[in-house]
């Protein structure tokens, strides 16, 4: 039952909720998640694998075929004649239909999977212990914990804040972001309830601790939001385009299937005088099949197979796709734009050097063993001398250092190896934060590069704040020296950024620390409170590259593609970090946030191309460099992990979120989510989205090629005055052998060797490029010459009737039907023939063209009777050989021209 949550105590809410302020333990969660199902709003129906397997004969044409099967079994009945092909004919339907079904339905819940994949997670109490959970597992009386950038995953009410703001526009259209707190309210509208948060609504600044009263339809969202979906089902633009294309297809095929038919008819009425009904009815079975056949009707499912087989290949490889169109885009890709801190690094931070009372001291250990020395000239330093700064460095911090197995940071490893540098010296966070207990903060924005905290030190107010070392350094007036604290001389000011120069020359990211007192009655205000400051020091730490980003920058630097570094950091630390993994080159530009800042949208557009690093650079930025590239034509991928990195991550064309670091906001807003951090999974990403448009394109050509050859052998064959060269259940059988598995095996086509090798694909080019309608029409052309070639030379003369053909060349519909598929399974065989490797590499392929052969045997071996073959007057071993010759003329022609187009 829904209570006022708002105007309750809190105790009182916690109560009600029948939890505690350490949360619920999981077996009572477990109980209520049974009770009142899944923290989720209810999706739109979702189609049922019933209403899949009969939109598999609902098409237009197929019912034509389905009423033309029952008109011919009932004359069949009638004449007492036999009713085998129409019952054979309807076999293949269904079978055709059931693959159908099969593709559409594995296209289905390959889009479900990666819905799953891409869910919310939450921080919650259970057992007393802050763990992840989906958001969906969340249920009333949960404790969470929410942050910047978090997206609230459920109506709570707030039980302790930290500066909190929460945008509410998506739940009362409010654009300014809420001051949030836990106070007593009166019955109020939900725009005015400061102490609860909604679901669906953004942290966008702070921290909070908020115990879930409704969860899922109940929420004030799931109230207003009947049917909403998580992730949309977009159309790529390839699916789109495709589809027009197969409608425009369709009405070609209908159009030349109602030729087929009339020339057919008009040609036995010239010919006989007369046409008797079964005529009719064989001519117009021939031309509906022909319809069913040519018509790619299994194009739009086998795409999103190949689209969502890819997906789940890319999981693996720590890309979560967000956005199907994202896969196609990723082919284009000719720019990748990447943070350096965690993406290009392996954000295990260690402090190395830390500068303080005008002496440089070195720190030994590695990783974040809290173990090692502080050094100053061979002798380890008295701690008392360096207890300010390390004392900073652990308050002002909310991470958290723990020991299961090996030591880990729970949060961000900056403040991390902070907390470890100060343990290494015996000060412990923990026993710290008790003693000098936290009474307010300005949290870490990387806007302001600054995080602040005020303490309670013996009864006095204190600011510690730590930052970017340029601009901490201009906050501060004064300099504390073992001690004594002086005025800022012009030689402190000069000193301190060289020694910070230093420091980043050694690939060392460098944090400033400083404090103040303050007095009770000053408010906290960030630019109040954060200036006059007292500079204690300069602490440096390694973040090593990730081992595997030399590779992958070098892999993108053959594939054509420019990787970029967007980096807060300093532009020192930066480029020493690029140095080391290849990303700066000779005549590369480098450009800090002042410079950036100066430069016209023009000015930037010109120069953008020779530029590899932006450094100190706020988020805002990202979106002007964005723009330029843009201009530029260039295709770009560009990382993100803020709440402020949304515009641009939404605006880049893959905009790329971090799944480990990231906030909800910026997942939110992307296209991909890189589920380890790693640069190299943006680049593993495109390999694979390359991959899957080139088979996309290699299925689509195969398709439409094999489907103009069956059409061409009709229709030529009918308009030359041939007799009909293939019955209707030949050219459904051809279509389903060949169409089926073989085209099927190559949308699953594994990525060819060096496909990162060539240059991105031009997003401009369409998927039927000129080459590929050359080889369309080349397919289409041999296949109807050598069929009707062969069937002419089995005896079937022009001007010659069906009845005159059984008895005078009997192997000519046999042979010609033949002929056809082998030519499609050569025609299939010429995709993978740059080596035998090749071949032998899409295993599917094989296994696909093995068995149409197999079954082409049974068709005419054991099935006679069904596909027209006498079993009397069967193929020979001669009648093989010449099959196989005409048909192999296809691999040879096709051979020759990849030869001469490869020069
Ligand atoms: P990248 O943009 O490559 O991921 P970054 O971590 O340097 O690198 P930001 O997170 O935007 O980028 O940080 C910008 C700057 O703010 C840093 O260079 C550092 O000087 C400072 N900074 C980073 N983290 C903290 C923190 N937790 N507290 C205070 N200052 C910080």
């Amino acid at each position: 039952m829904t209570k006022n949550w708002h105007s309750l105590d809190i105790d009182e809410v916690i109560k009600a909720l029948n939890s505690s302020n350490h949360g619920l333990t999981g077996e009572e969660a477990g109980n209520r998640f049974e009770k009142v199902g899944p923290n989720e709003l209810q999706e739109m129906k979702k189609i049922t694998p019933l209403q899949i397997f009969i939109r598999q004969f609902t098409s237009f044409i197929v019912i034509i075929l389905l009423v033309a099967i029952v008109v011919s079994a009932t004359i069949a009945y009638i004449e007492n004649t036999s009713y085998m092909e129409s019952a054979a004919i309807l076999v293949i339907v269904v079978i055709n239909g059931i693959f159908g079904f099969v593709q559409e339905y594995k296209a289905e819940k390959s889009i479900e999977a990666l819905k799953k994949l891409t869910a919310l997670k939450a921080r919650v109490m259970r057992n007393g212990k802050e763990i992840q959970i989906p958001s969906s597992e969340l249920v009333p009386g949960d404790i969470i914990l929410l942050e910047t950038g978090d997206k609230v995953p459920a109506d709570a009410r707030l039980i302790e804040v930290a500066k909190l703001q929460v945008d509410e526009s998506s739940l009362t259209g409010e654009s300014v972001p809420v001051k949030k707190g836990p106070c007593l309210l009166e019955e109020v509208p939900i725009a005015d309830r400061k102490n609860m948060v909604f679901m669906g609504t953004i942290v966008t600044r702070g921290r909070a601790k908020a115990i879930i009263v409704e969860t899922g339809m109940q929420t004030e969202f799931g109230k207003i939001a009947t049917m909403v979906q998580e992730v949309e089902e977009k159309l790529t633009p390839l699916q789109i385009k495709l589809k027009e294309f197969g409608r425009w297809l369709g009405v070609v095929t209908i159009v030349i299937c109602v030729v087929v038919f009339s020339v057919g008819v008009l040609r036995e009425f010239l010919v006989k005088g007369v046409v008797e009904s079964e005529f009719i009815i064989m001519m117009f079975m021939a031309a509906v099949s022909l319809a069913v056949a040519a018509i790619p009707e299994g194009l739009p499912a086998i795409v999103t197979i190949s689209l969502a087989l890819g997906v789940q290949k890319m999981v693996k490889r720590n890309a979560l796709i967000r956005q199907l169109p994202a896969v196609e885009t990723l082919g284009c890709t000719n720019v990748i734009c990447s943070d350096k801190t965690g993406t290009l690094t392996k954000n295990e931070m260690t402090v190395r050097e830390i500068y303080t009372n005008d002496e440089v001291i070195e720190v030994t250990g590695t990783g974040y063993v809290p173990k090692g020395k502080l050094i100053l000239d061979s002798e380890e330093v008295d701690v008392k001398d360096i207890k300010l700064l390390l004392k900073i460095g652990a308050l002002c911090n909310d991470a958290k250092l723990t020991h299961n197995e090996k030591w880990e940071i729970l949060g961000d490893p900056t403040e991390g190896s902070l907390i470890v540098v100060a343990s290494k010296a015996g000060l412990i966070k923990e026993e710290l934060e008790e003693k000098y207990p936290r009474i307010d903060e300005v949290p870490f924005d990387s806007e302001r590069k600054l995080m602040t905290t005020i303490h309670d030190i013996g009864g006095e107010r204190v600011v510690y704040v730590k930052g970017a070392p340029d601009i901490i350094l201009d906050r501060c007036t004064h300099l504390y020296n073992k001690g004594k604290i002086t005025e800022l001389s012009g030689r402190d000011r000069e000193k301190i950024p060289e020694i910070n120069r230093m420091m980043a020359e050694k690939a060392l990211r460098v944090l400033a620390v400083a404090y103040k007192k303050i007095k009770d009655s000053d408010e906290v205000n960030s630019d109040e409170i954060e200036s006059n400051l007292i500079f204690v020091g300069l602490v440096g730490m390694i973040d090593p590259p990730r081992d595997e980003v030399i590779k992958s920058i070098k892999e993108c630097e053959e594939a054509g593609i420019k990787t970029v570094m967007i980096t807060g950091d300093h532009l020192l630390t930066a480029k020493a970090i690029a140095k080391q993994i290849g990303l700066l080159k000779e005549g590369d530009r480098v450009l800090t946030n002042t410079e950036l800042y100066k430069l016209s949208d023009e000015e930037l557009e010109e120069i953008v191309d020779s530029v590899a690093i932006y450094a100190r650079v706020s988020p805002e930025h990202k979106v002007k460099i964005l723009d330029a590239l843009k201009r530029k034509g260039h295709v770009v991928a560009m990382t993100g992990d803020g709440v402020n990195d949304a515009p641009a991550l939404k605006k880049s064309d893959i905009g790329v979120a971090m799944g480990i670091t990231g906030t909800d906001v910026s997942r939110e807003a992307s296209d991909m989510i890189l589920t380890d951090d790693n640069f190299t999974s943006i680049v593993n990403a495109v390999e694979e989205g390359r991959g899957i448009y080139s088979s996309i394109k290699k299925f689509v050509q195969y398709t439409l090629s094999s489907n103009l050859g069956e059409i061409l052998v009709i229709f030529m064959g009918i308009l030359l005055g041939f007799p009909l060269p293939l019955m209707a259940i030949q050219i459904l059988w051809v279509n389903l052998v060949t169409d089926g598995l073989p085209g099927l095996a190559l949308g699953l086509d594994p990525a060819e060797l060096g496909i990162m090798r060539k240059p991105p694909r031009n997003p401009k080019e369409g998927i039927i490029s000129r080459d590929v309608l050359e080889n369309i029409l080349i397919v289409g052309v041999v296949m109807c010459v050598g069929t009707l070639f062969m069937f002419q030379h089995y005896g079937a003369e022009i001007g010659m009737n069906l009845e005159d053909l059984s008895s005078v060349a009997p192997k000519a519909q046999p042979v010609a039907f033949t002929t056809l598929v082998m030519f499609q399974l050569f025609n299939v065989l010429t995709y993978r023939t740059r080596s035998f490797r090749n071949i032998m590499e899409n295993k599917w392929l094989i296994r696909a063209i093995i068995s149409s052969v197999l079954l082409q045997l049974i068709a005419i071996y054991l099935l006679g009777g069904i596909f027209k073959v006498d079993p009397s007057n069967t193929l020979n071993l001669m009648d093989w050989i010449k099959i196989m010759l005409v048909s192999s003329t296809l691999f040879i022609i096709l051979e020759v021209r990849k030869r001469i187009q490869k020069g």
